[in-house]
């Protein structure tokens, strides 16, 4: 069975929330952030969708902190747009946003350079299916087993990851004598509403 990982880090979850909750503070002090997303409107719709997209971007915020991992303006801004968005965006997308922020269309390889520099440090992953990225702001390690669940029809995205999954990875790479970099999963269908529509 899955569970959520935010279930499964509580302790450390409720010290980046803390720590998030006083960021988003002095974040929303100097910033207009647009609550506005996908993710809330499906929540407002009777689907919980684990933590709001506005707590991605400031349990993000508070990983920076924590690790001291200096965002650029131009990192930023990918992190911010992505974790916004609360679904996976292309690059181009991507493009579109910032030239819609700006009024400047940067080129592609600055987007893809922000984008190494957040998925080295674990504040977005890529989905290979969708040639895509997410914002994430649980703060595990790199190489801890992550499952996506992707819907077909409305493109929301779920991180899940379980006790058991890790285990029987564990064990399938240890017989194998394998030293595991990444290990992600893919899963596409339906997400319970879009199931239940
Ligand atoms: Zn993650
Ligand atoms: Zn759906």
């Amino acid at each position: 069975m899955l569970q959520r990982r935010c279930g499964k880090m509580k302790q450390k979850r409720s010290l980046v929330l803390k720590i998030a909750l006083a960021v988003q503070t002095e974040y929303n002090a100097h910033m207009n952030v647009s609550r506005e997303t996908r993710r809330e409107k499906l929540a407002g719709a009777g689907e919980s969708k684990g933590p709001a997209v506005k707590d991605t971007l400031a349990a993000a915020l508070a990983l920076c902190r924590r690790d001291k991992i200096s965002l650029t303006p131009g990192r930023r801004r990918i992190l911010e747009i992505l974790a916004r968005e609360g679904r996976p965006l292309g690059a181009y997308e991507m493009i579109d946003r910032v030239a819609g922020a700006t009024g400047k269309r940067p080129a592609p390889i600055s987007i893809y350079r922000a984008l190494d520099f957040l998925l080295e440090n674990g504040l977005v992953h890529r989905l290979a299916s969708r040639n895509a990225y997410l914002a994430c702001g649980h703060g595990h390690a790199g190489e801890e087993p992550i499952v996506f669940l992707i819907c077909d029809v409305c493109g929301d995205v779920v991180e899940a990851t379980s006790a058991e999954m890790r285990g029987s990875l564990a064990e399938l790479a240890r017989k194998a004598k394998f030293s595991p970099r990444a290990q992600v999963m893919e899963v596409a269908g339906r997400c319970r509403v879009c199931a239940a529509a």
